[in-house]
């Protein structure tokens, strides 16, 4: 899917609220393709403990279906001052998650504006399982 769609897809998600204990939810949303083409949402829910970024949060909702393998990911915030959305990297445990779910997904794209994307692999440098030491 073309990346302003998914971008698109995913600013539908955004509807920030705080809950009544003053923890901020839903002001980041994601969109997942799993490798079937289906498309999985989810938004950030930020708690004082662990939280889960929105991306990891449509990853759960694609596992539940019984996925494992990402085509597509993307992950947008709109700044509630000036109105503009932004495409947000995913954090690193997001990254590793991912690379967990399934190796494959290391050539997964990782969608970072309207034009551009990288795979996975090329944001998680030095994943692989280290060589023994020769000592
Ligand atoms: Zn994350």
């Amino acid at each position: 899917m073309k990346n302003i769609d998914l971008i698109e897809q995913a600013a539908q998600l955004l509807k920030p609220h705080r809950t009544t204990a003053g923890r901020l939810f839903g002001d980041v949303g994601a969109v997942v393709v799993s490798g079937t083409g289906k498309v999985y949402a989810g938004v950030c829910v930020d708690t004082p403990s662990w939280g889960l970024c929105a991306e990891r949060n449509a990853l759960a909702a694609m596992i539940t279906q019984g996925e494992y393998r990402i085509k597509q990911v993307v992950a947008v915030w709109r700044n509630e001052q000036t109105g503009q959305l932004h495409v947000l990297p995913p954090c690193g445990v997001c990254r590793e998650f991912m690379r967990q779910i399934d190796d494959a997904n290391l050539d997964a794209e990782i969608i970072l504006d309207r034009d551009r994307t990288q795979t996975l692999r090329e944001l998680l440098p030095a994943h692989e399982w280290p060589k023994p030491l020769d000592l």
